[in-house]
C-alpha cells in the first residue's frame, strides 16, 4: 500500500537516510525499530510528506506521492501520529476528537461523527470518562491516546504511529498496544516506530531494522524476533 524506494533525505547539510526501501503492506502492522538516532523518525516524516526526500520515491496504492505536501498526503489517507503528543491543550477531549473528524467533512465525505466517536472510545475508554477535560490536564499517556484517536477520526486509510509508547507507564503502555492490536484486527494499515522492541515485533506482521540511516535487517517480525542479533542488539540478551 505505502512504499518508499532508496529514499535519501536528511537535514540542512546532515544526510541522515542513505537509500531507505520500506513496504508496507495493506492490512499489515509493519515495524520499524533501530537505535537512538537510526533514522526512524526521519523516515517517518519523509512518509507523511513532511520532509521532502533528496531521491528516492513515495508511493501510496502505486500512485506516486512525491512532492505532495503533508496535508495532501494525509487527504489521501495516510495519518502521521508524531512522536510527542500534538493535541490541542485548551480545547476538551471532544473538541479535539472532532476537530479530526472536521478535517475529514472539509474533504467532502459525509461526518458520521457520532459512530465514529464511538468507536474511538471503544478503543480509548479512558477518553470518554475524560471527555470533557481540557486535553492540556489529561497525563501524557492520555494525550497519547488522544492523539490517536483524533487521527482516527480522520478514518484513514493507514497510521503512521511514532513512538507511541513514549513516557507512558507500563499499564498505559498496555493500554496503547492493545489499541493497536484492535486496529490490526480490524484491518487497520499501520507502520509503526517503536522502543519496545520486543512487544512490537511480538504484534507486528514484519519488521525492519534501522542503523545509521540504512535497513539492516528485515524479514517477518516473528522471525527478527528469533534473530540472535536481533536479540542481542535490540532485545536484550534474556
Ligand atoms: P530516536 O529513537 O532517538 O527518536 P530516530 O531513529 O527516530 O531516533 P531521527 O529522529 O530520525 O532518529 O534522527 C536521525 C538523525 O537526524 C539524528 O542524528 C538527529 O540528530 C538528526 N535530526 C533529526 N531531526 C533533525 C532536524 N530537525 N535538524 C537536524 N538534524 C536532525
Amino acid at each position: 500500500m505505502l512504499q518508499l524506494t532508496d529514499i535519501h533525505a536528511g537535514y540542512n547539510r546532515t544526510s541522515v537516510l542513505h537509500g531507505v526501501s520500506i513496504d508496507v503492506p495493506r492490512g499489515q502492522l509493519v515495524c520499524l525499530i533501530g537505535s537512538n538516532g537510526a533514522g526512524k523518525t526521519t523516515t517517518m516524516r519523509v512518509a507523511s510528506g513532511m520532509l521532502a526526500p533528496r531521491a528516492g520515491r513515495l508511493a501510496l496504492d502505486a500512485q506516486p506521492l512525491d512532492g505532495l505536501a503533508a496535508h495532501h498526503v494525509q487527504r489521501l489517507g495516510v495519518s502521521h501520529v508524531p512522536e510527542g503528543r500534538r493535541v490541542f491543550p485548551s480545547l476538551s477531549v471532544l473538541d479535539n476528537l472532532e476537530v479530526g473528524a472536521y478535517r475529514r467533512a472539509r474533504f467532502g465525505l459525509r461526518p458520521d461523527v457520532h459512530d465514529d466517536l464511538e468507536r474511538v472510545f471503544g478503543y480509548f475508554p479512558r477518553l470518554k470518562e475524560r471527555r470533557q477535560q481540557l486535553a492540556g490536564t489529561l497525563s501524557g499517556g492520555e494525550q497519547q491516546m488522544l492523539a490517536m484517536g483524533r487521527a482516527l477520526m480522520g478514518r484513514p486509510r493507514m497510521l503512521l504511529l511514532d513512538e507511541p509508547s513514549m513516557g507512558l507507564s507500563p499499564k498505559l503502555v498496555d493500554d496503547v498496544f492493545g489499541a493497536i492490536a484492535e486496529l490490526r484486527g480490524a484491518g487497520m494499515t499501520m507502520l509503526l516506530v517503536e522502543q519496545f522492541a520486543a512487544t512490537a515485533l511480538e504484534l507486528a506482521d514484519y519488521a525492519y531494522v534501522m542503523e545509521n540511516g540504512r535497513i539492516a535487517l528485515h524479514g517477518p517480525a516473528r522471525q527478527l524476533k528469533g534473530d540472535p542479533a536481533v536479540r542481542e542488539a535490540y532485545l536484550g540478551k534474556a
